[in-house]
């Protein structure tokens, strides 16, 4: 691979285009997907994007009130996709949990239970096995002022069955709840679930001799609703697109099938609708390069690796002849590398460690050419290395424990 033909400022100067937040299902989504489009047919690349539904959620009413042994209402952030509370709300005792580790946990039936972030489907199935009534999360930093006082706006990933009702309470009110001794609370929430229109961007270089076995490099393009989503992921975006304008100049032996993804954000809905709809051809399929979270400055770069455990070792040899330092974890990657691997697809995320994930200074500003063309020039490397290489160099098929723990995230 020639690392001189690997731009940051390139990628950069594409990243400035998408200083808006795109929220899966809002014009503001479709019309990145629109710019990704022009971008690809500027560089001669033909794409086409192929729609899918995703659940909607509008929180009409989220209150929370501690009840005993005083009475005050905190603002709060009603969790999106968990459905209705009773009219009038729910009235019960409240209950710290922390960790939500089992001993706290043993002490949640019947009790409105406020938990540490993240809310993931785990932690909501373990509180309501536990007997939970409601849940709280908490959120910020206790060194918030102003806007950042508010929670944002969230929601839980699509689950089959969501039996409790829970919000997002700011970290600084946490604690003075549990610090005033709140013994009894009453949580209100009321949304309305509607359908919005969300599309993968798909672009494929074929290969020359090898063109039947088709490699993907991914990543996501929408944000959350809270931040612009720089970091996560426009710059995961502008490294595979950097990295489809090297391939189109110098054609792989094996196909190379660039997807920008919408609805990740949502719960990994664009990567599963892809593995979905093209579950056929699947088998086809090597291995999935996916970028989540990149481009800041300061940092380090961790490749984690849901595939047999020679791919780790396969990919710190490749960074170690380019002298580039990362390190590798042997996991399931919470991103939409976890829908290939679901689909037994060998599959890894390259991932930057960086502030501001999820939140509103998740800005352009924070982010460094210089580490969008490392991050390029690794990437590139790895796929341009396994796109020429005669015979795939690691077994196709996901460890059993990895396939359980994808089952369990989901199968839902
Ligand atoms: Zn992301």
């Amino acid at each position: 691979m020639n690392f001189n033909e690997i731009s940051g400022q390139r990628q950069l100067t594409f990243m400035q285009q998408f200083d808006y937040i795109r929220e899966a299902g809002t014009p503001a989504e479709l019309q990145a997907a629109q710019t990704i489009q022009q971008e690809l047919a500027a560089f001669g690349v033909d794409s086409h994007t192929e729609e899918f539904e995703i659940d909607t959620c509008q929180i009409l009413e989220a209150t929370f009130t501690v009840t005993e042994p005083y009475e005050k209402t905190y603002t709060i952030a009603g969790y999106g996709r968990c459905g209705n509370t009773p009219d009038g709300g729910i009235e019960a005792p409240f209950l710290y949990a922390e960790n939500g580790d089992d001993i706290s946990l043993s002490y949640a039936r019947g009790k409105i239970v406020m938990v540490n972030n993240p809310m993931r489907p785990d932690m909501y199935q373990k509180l309501v096995k536990a007997g939970a009534v409601a849940f709280l999360t908490v959120t910020g930093d206790p060194i918030d002022e102003g806007v950042d006082r508010t929670p944002s706006a969230r929601a839980l990933p699509p689950m089959a069955e969501t039996p409790i009702q829970g919000a997002a309470l700011h970290h600084i009110d946490a604690a003075e709840i549990v610090t005033r001794g709140a013994e009894r609370a009453r949580l209100t929430l009321k949304q309305q679930s509607g359908k919005a229109t969300s599309r993968n961007i798909i672009a494929r270089i074929p290969g020359t001799d090898l063109a039947a076995e088709i490699l993907t490099l991914t990543a996501h393009y929408d944000s959350v609703p809270a931040g612009k989503g720089a970091y996560d992921n426009m710059a995961g975006c502008a490294i595979i697109m950097e990295l489809c304008r090297y391939f189109k100049a110098h054609q792989p032996r094996r196909t190379l099938e660039f997807v920008w993804f919408g609805a990740e954000e949502k719960g990994l809905v664009g990567s599963r609708s892809y593995v979905t709809a093209h579950e056929d051809e699947l088998v086809h399929h090597m291995f999935n390069m996916n970028v989540d979270l990149a481009g800041q400055l300061i940092g380090g770069t961790v490749v984690g690796v849901t595939g047999d455990a020679a791919i780790c070792h396969m990919i710190e040899y490749m960074a170690h002849e380019i002298g580039m330092g990362m390190s590798t974890k042997n996991q399931i990657w919470g991103s939409d590398s976890n829908s290939f691997a679901w689909k037994g697809v060998p599959a890894m995320t390259l991932n930057r460690d960086g502030y501001g994930m999820h939140t509103r200074h998740d800005t352009i500003e924070l982010i460094s050419p210089w580490s969008l063309q490392r991050s390029a020039q690794l990437l590139g490397y790895i796929a341009d290395r396994l796109a020429q290489i005669p015979v795939m160099p690691f077994p196709r098929q996901i460890p059993e424990e990895f396939t359980n723990q994808l089952n369990r995230f989901l199968n839902r």
